[in-house]
Parts: structure tokens; C-alpha cells; sequence
């Protein structure tokens, strides 16, 4: 760890909106698409699982490509149930993912107030997520907390993805800081592996996503949600 803290770097699902509310009813559509076009409609659930959603129960397999995967590794998952490579499918696979994931939610918590808050105190703001641009624009058009932002970035946006430490690098070159400087914030071990390859100051997690704590240990903390994130940011930005 080091100080001080300058900046914070949010990621977006399971982070700044619970990640179930907002991702199960997109993924659902997409394998319905994907099993519909392959004309086995049957296999939905089937893909569901291949790419790490447990339907019966309701829950996310840690790790799996539905957690941290972009829209081709998604895919790459429903072809090993099939085996056959679709790449025609891919397009429009990550056209429903993006049609069902930008449509609105309500965030963990007042973006407004928080993020109100935290430039009060001077820090620099921004949003990685390997969610696409086009998605992610979407979500911001209409949310008043945009304007608090220094700097958003998808997985199609040029810096690498998830978890290196590209999307950080660009946050910190944009805003003229070490990545020292930069706390990240996420609900995935990538965010966390990302914040370590990057040389993030702090690596916070919380528990908003999917993830259990076992998966998320190499974190700094891990807190009930980004709420609690403020005080912890004024402690080690103060040092
Ligand atoms: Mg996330």
C-alpha cells in the first residue's frame, strides 16, 4: 500500500450496480438467442452453464467467463458445448448482451452523493469495465453522475483489458498520476489482480458481485459496498 490517494478508478458491474439484477436477465436472453440460431433451443441452460451460470441454483461459478469475460470469450464458452466455432454469432450475441445490460437500473448506492463527495475531496474519478464503449455510454447518457467522471473505459477501448494493467496505465497517463496514486475499486479478482499489475495504491473489493471473500483475499479490503469506500479513501488519502 502506499499514499497518498489521488484518484479512484471504479469498475461497473457487480460494483457501481448489483451484478445479478443487471447480468442474468442479458445472459438468459443471449444463450435463448444463441440456442435459437443454432435451431436447439434446448440448449440454453446447457450454455448457461458451459459459461459459468449455475441455473439451477441461481448462482455465478467463480472465475468463469460470465464474471470477467468480454462477449468473444462468452461465445467461446457456448462453442465448447456445441463444437463448432459460430463466429457468425458473436455479433449478434454481444447485441442482445448490450441491448439487455444497458437498460436502466439503479445503482448500489446515491452515485451522486458519493462521487459528490469524493471530488470534494479532490480525487480524480473514473470507470473501467469490460463491459463494450457503446454499452457503457448508453448507461451514462441519462445519469446525472457523469459529470463526475475524469475518465471511462470498456474493453474495446484500446487499453488492454482485464486483468492487466492497461486500463489503469490510461487512467493515470489521462490524469497526469502515478498509478500509485489510483485506488481501484471492484467487485472481481480481475479488478484486484488488474490493481496489483497496475501498482494501484490501494486494492479495495466489494461484495456486490458475484464473488465470495475466498475469491476475493489478495484485496486490501473488502467492504459490504462502495458506500463504505469514502472513509476508507480519506484514511489513506490523508497519509
Ligand atoms: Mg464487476
Amino acid at each position: 500500500m502506499t499514499g497518498p490517494i489521488r484518484a479512484v478508478l471504479f469498475d461497473k458491474d457487480g460494483t457501481l450496480f448489483d451484478f445479478a439484477a443487471v447480468w442474468t436477465p442479458a445472459y438468459r436472453a443471449a444463450a435463448q438467442s444463441y440456442a435459437a440460431a443454432l435451431g436447439r433451443p434446448d440448449l440454453t441452460d446447457a450454455l448457461l452453464r458451459a459459461a459459468g451460470y449455475d441455473v439451477a441454483r441461481d448462482r455465478y461459478i467463480p472465475g468463469s467467463v460470465l464474471i470477467s469475460g468480454d462477449a468473444s470469450e462468452i461465445c467461446a464458452a457456448f462453442e465448447a458445448v456445441t463444437g463448432r466455432a459460430r463466429p457468425d454469432l458473436l455479433a449478434p450475441t454481444e447485441a442482445v448482451m448490450d441491448h439487455w445490460s444497458a437498460r436502466p437500473r439503479a445503482p448500489v448506492c446515491d452515485l451522486d452523493a458519493l462521487f459528490g463527495d469524493l471530488k470534494a475531496r479532490g480525487l480524480a474519478l473514473g470507470i473501467a469495465t469490460m463491459d463494450s464503449r457503446a454499452a457503457l455510454a448508453a448507461i451514462l447518457e441519462d445519469a446525472s453522475w457523469q459529470r463526475h467522471l475524469d475518465f471511462t473505459c470498456g474493453y474495446d477501448s484500446g487499453h488492454g483489458t482485464k486483468p492487466g494493467p492497461g486500463m489503469v496505465a490510461a487512467f493515470a497517463a489521462e490524469i497526469g498520476e502515478a498509478p500509485s496514486t489510483i485506488a481501484v475499486i471492484g467487485d472481481s479478482p480481475h479488478d484486484i489482480a488488474m490493481a496489483r499489475a497496475a501498482g494501484a495504491g490501494l486494492a479495495i473489493a466489494v461484495r456486490t458481485g458475484p464473488t465470495p471473500d475466498s475469491g476475493l483475499a489478495l484485496a486490501d479490503v473488502i467492504l459490504d459496498d462502495i458506500a463504505g469506500a469514502l472513509d476508507w479513501i480519506a484514511e489513506f488519502g490523508d497519509r
